[in-house]
């Protein structure tokens, strides 16, 4: 039987558990985006060029060997200054290729973001979320979106915060007197949310330690609105 073995992602799965051993930081592979570096083939420097090739892919059709390269190269720089350093930064780039960001997984209980961004939401996210709560499409799109369609119709607005002020929290953020937060719909919260990415991320909490862990607390309920009417489904 074949098999093949992802020797790019098996590296990554290796430096990920010993980082986390070392930092207590938990981390999975899905956190480190591995792909663009997979797909780089490439990458020549002379005194005038800089070509970097990537995005090649290769085929097998009964015995022959079809190549398809599919590649976007950079070329032709007459100022060798700027070649050398780009060459200097490449090098960088290839010595620091396995180095482990600061932060590779949020430290329990932080959620800053949860504050400072605005989640877009799609009409799947208001259905989870309505769904979650047991309520229509139309009153979650109501009480928890602001509503901003973008232009290809995809999100329809984004989570409601506690304030007009677009950098307070989230409705559904909950917290604790101990300073630690979580969110109160974890297993509805919107897409955005669950694809938000920690590493390099600028804004955690950094009083809180990765290696402690945190039991959030109750989930968020809904203030039932006495003056409308709910569908329950
Ligand atoms: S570490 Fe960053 S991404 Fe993670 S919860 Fe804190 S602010 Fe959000
Ligand atoms: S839905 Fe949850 S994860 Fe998303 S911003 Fe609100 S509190 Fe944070």
């Amino acid at each position: 039987m074949e098999q093949t073995i992802d020797l790019i992602a098996h590296a990554a799965m290796r430096d990920l558990r010993a980082f986390t051993k070392r930092t207590g930081q938990p981390t999975t592979l899905e956190l480190m985006d591995v792909a663009p570096m997979e797909h780089v083939t490439e990458i020549e420097i002379d005194e005038e060029h800089v070509t970097i090739t990537y995005n090649e892919k290769i085929t097998h059709r009964y015995n022959a060997k079809e190549i398809a390269k599919k590649e976007w190269s950079y070329k032709y720089n007459d100022d060798p200054e700027f070649v050398s350093a780009i060459g200097v930064v490449i090098e960088l780039a290839r010595k620091h290729l396995r180095d482990m960001p600061e932060n590779a997984a949020c430290p329990p209980g932080c959620a800053e973001c949860c504050s400072g961004y605005e989640p877009f939401v799609s009409k799947a996210d208001v259905q989870r979320i309505a769904d979650h709560f047991g309520i229509s499409y139309e009153v979650a799109l109501d009480e928890y979106v602001v509503q901003r369609p973008s232009a290809d119709g995809f999100s329809v607005g984004y989570l409601k915060k506690v304030t007009d002020d677009i950098a307070s929290q989230c409705v559904f953020l909950k917290g604790s007197s101990s300073g630690r937060y979580y969110c109160g719909i974890y297993s509805a919260r919107p897409h955005d949310c669950g694809a938000f990415t920690p590493i390099g991320c600028e804004d955690v909490d950094v009083a809180l330690r990765h290696d402690r862990a945190f039991v959030p607390g109750l989930p968020f309920k809904r203030k039932e609105r006495g003056s409308k009417k709910k569908v329950r489904r």
